[in-house]
């Protein structure tokens, strides 16, 4: 029998195809055989992951701080005892041989065999044991999963679950990545919200995706077909003949429909009485770009560089950094780039980092994040300034700072970045010495004190997905408080008004960067407090494009006056409805 199940679309786009379900923690994990000719070089890519995996750990261990409680670094000293042990370090090489297999799949079955003897033990001490396994067995996995392959088994073969819709009770913003590398089409998570890494990162990607969808895992099954509307946030399980051939023309729609708005791409963004709106894109990866051009955005607003940590054992040094950013400026003719430094922490996490902060950290939003975690371990923040600095010679770049609360952090930040002008100038390395700086306004304390934060800036851009976060005291990755997570609270207004009017008194650009500028809905509201730049996913910007030209500004600045001075929510409320019609 066919039935529907409902959730929250966060990625639009119809997807058909079988269901593949994954249980947290469980990396996914390829399994292929292997021609004998190829076993040798699999058995080096095997030992160069171990090796890879202990410098991980040894440089955990090296930045523990002197005063940190022993037990911790005894934690660390076990695992790289178990990475030495000939249980992992060598088995899994005969395994390889054995199964002629690939190496990830090797051990999995090596860390089956651990965990089956850990299993049956009948000290409860011991069989905590295991974690410790299966953390060591997912850094090896991971290391593996980011080494290149070098024999030739084809994506098919390396990705056995290319095509299907990933069913799981959560994803990283990591997860997904890889997710995307392995060619799946779409994807469910029993957890989360919008506007939650996760969410952004599906939508970039372009990946259909839904979140919250309670016990998603035990409704659906392995390998049975479902469609999925990421727009309407179902799944429909079962479906009958008739049902998968109008979703399959929908989906040929839905493309249909992309083709025919990106051909208004060249049309500039103008009110109905002539205010010129600058609409950006933004982007998680340098795969994003092409994107750009084909959409007319008018360059990056926002590029996440966090997500070039991900994934990996180490973070990227100065120089691979550099050729990243450069890779994006040369392909941009001439359009601004926004590279914003790294925004780590929270829900975004970097295993090259000593501060892994969800683990340890009961509010990681609240924690040590951003530029926070960029003032404390500047070996991680100097070399992205270098690496912008440098690039900024090679075309407009701005540099962002994310999560800015306070000021005297703030100063501490743009002293840095000073000092690294400073070296760089006596290196005779060119860079744009008068780069602009900006900064993101995340936090309620930087919005009621915007004019505060912006005298030491040169243009601040609004993320509204922390600011609503912060302002409401909602977890944007929380599904269970998801229902209070509202744009229009007269409080968050409040402060983007706050923000727009600083940059206004003080004659600096103020643009948003955050998901309510995505989302056409809010689009007469935001002009009509003030804004003139937008910075979106590109795919949103047609529908954004079309509003704004379809407005008439002085009509939305005198409404917007009238609801911001209502005191009563009730009537509050009657204005912002009618205003949604202006
Ligand atoms: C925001 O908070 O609105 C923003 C753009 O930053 P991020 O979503 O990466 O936290
Ligand atoms: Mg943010």
């Amino acid at each position: 029998m066919t039935f529907a199940q409902l959730g929250t679309g966060v990625s639009k786009g119809i997807a058909i195809g079988p269901v593949h379900i994954l249980y947290r923690d469980e990396l996914e994990i390829p399994e292929y055989a292997l021609p004998e000719k190829f076993i040798p070089d699999e058995q080096t890519r095997y030992s160069a992951a171990i090796i890879l995996a202990r410098k991980q750990l040894h440089d955990i261990l090296e930045q523990i701080p002197s005063n940190t409680p022993a037990d911790i670094a005894e934690f660390i000293d076990t695992h790289l005892l178990m990475l030495n042990d000939s249980a992992l370090a060598k088995v899994p090489l005969q395994i390889i041989a054995k199964h002629q297999c690939n190496a990830e799949w090797a051990l999995k079955i090596q860390r089956d065999a651990l965990v089956r003897v850990f299993d049956e033990m009948e000290d409860p001490y011991l069989r905590t044991r295991r974690d410790d396994v299966d953390h060591v067995v997912n850094t090896i996995q991971r290391v593996l999963l980011n080494s290149p392959v070098h024999h030739g088994a084809s994506p098919a073969q390396e990705h056995p679950h290319s095509g299907h819709i990933l069913v799981t009770d959560d994803l990283s913003p990591a997860d997904t990545v890889l997710m995307q590398h392995q060619g799946i089409a779409a994807f469910v998570t029993e957890c989360g919200g919008p506007t939650s890494h996760t969410a952004i990162l599906a939508r970039s990607l372009g990946i259909p995706a839904i979140v919250g969808l309670h016990k998603a895992r035990e409704r659906l099954h392995d390998d049975e077909t479902i469609i999925l509307d990421g727009l309407q946030g179902w799944v429909l399980a079962n479906p009958d003949e008739r049902s998968l051939q109008h979703y399959h023309q929908k989906r040929r729609q839905e493309r249909q429909h992309y083709l025919e708005s990106i051909k208004n791409k060249d049309l500039p963004a103008v009110t109905q009485d002539g205010h010129t709106i600058k609409l950006m894109a933004n982007i998680e990866l340098p795969a994003d770009i092409p994107a750009i051009h084909e959409i007319g955005a008018q360059g990056i607003g926002l590029y996440r560089t966090e997500f070039l940590f991900m994934n990996r054992t180490s973070p990227p040094d100065e120089e691979e950094q550099f050729k990243t950013y450069k890779g994006v400026i040369d392909k941009l003719d001439g359009k601004l780039l926004t590279i914003r430094t790294i925004d780590l922490g929270a829900d975004k996490q970097v295993d090259g980092s000593s501060h892994q902060t969800s683990a340890v950290t009961t509010n990681p939003a609240l924690g040590l994040r951003a530029v926070r975690l960029c003032l404390k371990e500047p070996e991680l923040f100097l070399p992205q300034i270098r690496a912008i600095l440098r690039v900024s010679a090679y075309g407009p770049v701005r540099i962002l700072l994310p999560m800015l609360s306070n000021i005297n952090e703030l100063k501490l930040i743009l002293e840095l970045i000073k000092d690294v002008k400073t070296e760089l100038s006596a290196q005779d390395i060119p860079y744009d010495k008068d780069i602009a700086i900006g900064g993101m306004i995340e936090v309620p304390a930087a919005a009621i004190k915007a004019r505060m934060f912006l005298e030491h800036l040169d243009f601040l851009s609004i993320g509204t997905n922390d600011l609503i976060q912060y302002t409401l005291a909602i977890d944007r990755i929380d599904e269970e408080v998801n229902y209070l997570y509202d744009p229009l609270n007269p409080a968050v207004l409040q402060l983007i008004s706050l923000s727009v009017e600083a940059g206004k008194l003080l004659d600096k650009p103020v643009g948003m960067c955050g998901e309510m500028a995505a989302d056409p809905r809010f689009t007469r509201i935001l002009l009509g407090l003030g804004l003139t730049e937008f910075s979106m996913h590109a795919r949103n910007l047609p529908a954004i494009k079309q509003v704004i030209n379809d407005s008439q500004l002085s009509v939305l600045s005198d409404l917007t006056r009238e609801i911001m001075q209502t005191t009563n929510y009730e009537e509050f409320l009657t204005r912002l409805n009618r205003f949604q019609y202006a």
